[in-house]
C-alpha cells in the first residue's frame, strides 16, 4: 500500500493482505492461542498470541496508517492503553494534564497511581502556557485530551508540543473524540497518541478496545513489551470486528459531522437550552484552534438545560426514543448521557462543578440516523 495514499482509501485498504494460503480478502479470525514450531525457536515470527496475532497486527497497521504513525499497538481497552503508557513512568515522576478529564482516566490517575508515588498536576490546558509553572527536574509527560469530555475545550496540540521538546517530556494526546479522520496528533509534535478504539474506530457499539500510536521505535518497543509483559491484549474477534468498522469510518464521520452541525445549530436556538458546547460555533473560546487543528467538528455536543433541576433533567434525559440512554459514544446510533451520574461519577462533585460538568449538562453522541429523525425526537424530548 502506497503511503500517500488518502484516509478512505487506507481506512479500507491498509493492512488487509489477501491470505496467503486461500487468497481471502478478508483477514481471517485467527482464532488461536500459540503456534506450532518447526524446531525450537524457529517459528513464522508468532510464539504466543499474548504477544503476536495476525488478525491483530493487521488491524494495529491499518490504524498506524490513519494516524500517520509507524506503529500501532492494540489493547483489550481505552484504560488498558492509557494504563500502558503511565506504567512506563516510576515513583516520584510527574504528569501534567488536563482538568476536564475522561472520568476513567481521571480515577486511574488519582487512584491506582498516586498511591504509587506518581504525581498529577489538574491543568486548564486551554492555555498552553499553564503548562510551564508546573514543570520541575520530576516532570516526565503532558497527557492531553482534545476535546475534552464532556465540556468540548479544545487545546493547542501544536503549542503543548513545542513545550513538551523544549522541556523533553512526552506529549501523550488522547484522541478518542477527534478520530483520526478530524485530527492526527502526531503530525502536530505529539509523541504518542491514545484512542478508545470502542468508540468512533470500533463505530458500532459491540467491542471494547484501545490503541496507541507512534513514530519512535522507543516508544513502540517500551509499549510493545508493557502489552506482552501485562497482557492487557485484545482477542482476535474483537481485532476482526474493528478492521470492518474502520473502513467505513470515512463515510460514518462525514455523516456524524454533518448531523452534529445540524444538531447544535438547532439546540443554539432552542428556549429550553442555556448552553451549547461545540468547538464548531464562532464564538466557541477555543474555535480558532479546532480549525486549525481538526478537519471538521464531529458530532459530540454537551448542552445545559436552562433552570432545570437534576430531577427534570434526568426526566428529560428518559424522554429520548431516538438517542438511547447510555455511557459511550461514536457508534452509529445516537446516545445521550449524564456525565455527573454517569461516565464522570467517580470525579468528586466539587472538580466536576469547576470544570463545568453541572447536574444539568447532559451529552449527545449524534448518531449517523436520518437528520429529521434526530431533530425531532430532540424537540419531542425537550417538549
Ligand atoms: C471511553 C474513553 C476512554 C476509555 O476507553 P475504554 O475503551 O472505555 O477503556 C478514554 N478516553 C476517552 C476520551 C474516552 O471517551
Amino acid at each position: 500500500m502506497k503511503k500517500d495514499m488518502k484516509f478512505g482509501t487506507k481506512a479500507i485498504h491498509a493492512g488487509a493482505h489477501p491470505d496467503p494460503t486461500t487468497g481471502a480478502i478478508m483477514t481471517p479470525i485467527f482464532q488461536t492461542s500459540t503456534y506450532v514450531q518447526e524446531a525450537p525457536g524457529v517459528n513464522k515470527g508468532f510464539g504466543y498470541a499474548r504477544g503476536k496475532n495476525p488478525t491483530r497486527e493487521a488491524l494495529q497497521e491499518n490504524i498506524a496508517a490513519l494516524e500517520n504513525g509507524k506503529h500501532c499497538v492494540c489493547f483489550s481497552s481505552g484504560m488498558g492503553a492509557t494504563d500502558a503508557v503511565i506504567r512506563t513512568l516510576r515513583p516520584g515522576d510527574e504528569v501534567i494534564t488536563g482538568d476536564d478529564l475522561y472520568g476513567g482516566s481521571y480515577r486511574l490517575f488519582t487512584k491506582i497511581y498516586e498511591p504509587y508515588g506518581i504525581k498529577f498536576h489538574f491543568v486548564n490546558l486551554t492555555d498552553a502556557s499553564n503548562i510551564e509553572q508546573y514543570i520541575n527536574e520530576n516532570t516526565k509527560m503532558i497527557w492531553a485530551e482534545t476535546p475534552t469530555n464532556p465540556t468540548m475545550q479544545i487545546i493547542d496540540i501544536e503549542a503543548c508540543s513545542k513545550i513538551a521538546k523544549t522541556h523533553n517530556l512526552t506529549l501523550v494526546v488522547d484522541n478518542t473524540f477527534a478520530s483520526p479522520y478530524l485530527q492526527n496528533p502526531l503530525n502536530l509534535g505529539a509523541d504518542i497518541v491514545m484512542h478508545s478504539v470502542t468508540k468512533y474506530l470500533g463505530g458500532h457499539s459491540d467491542v471494547v478496545m484501545g490503541a496507541l500510536i507512534t513514530n519512535s521505535d522507543e516508544w513502540h518497543e517500551k509499549l510493545y513489551f508493557v502489552l506482552n509483559s501485562c497482557g492487557a491484549n485484545p482477542g482476535p474477534m474483537d481485532s476482526f470486528l474493528v478492521m470492518r468498522g474502520i473502513k467505513t469510518l470515512h463515510l460514518r464521520m462525514e455523516r456524524h459531522c454533518f448531523n452534529g452541525r445540524k444538531v447544535a445549530e438547532y439546540l443554539k436556538n432552542h428556549p429550553k437550552i442555556e448552553k451549547v458546547y461545540w468547538p464548531g460555533f464562532p464564538e466557541h473560546p477555543n474555535h480558532e484552534i479546532a480549525k486549525k487543528q481538526m478537519r471538521d467538528f464531529g458530532g459530540m455536543i454537551s448542552i445545559v438545560l436552562k433552570d432545570a433541576s437534576i430531577e427534570n433533567t434526568f426526566k428529560v434525559a428518559s424522554s429520548f426514543h431516538v438517542f438511547s440512554l447510555a455511557e459511550s459514544l461514536g457508534g452509529v446510533e445516537s446516545l445521550i448521557n449524564h456525565p455527573a451520574t454517569m461516565t464522570h461519577a467517580s470525579i468528586p462533585k466539587a472538580e466536576r462543578e469547576k470544570a463545568g460538568v453541572v447536574d444539568n449538562l447532559l451529552r449527545l453522541s449524534v448518531g449517523v440516523e436520518d437528520i429529521e429523525d434526530i431533530l425531532a425526537d430532540i424537540e419531542q424530548a425537550l417538549a
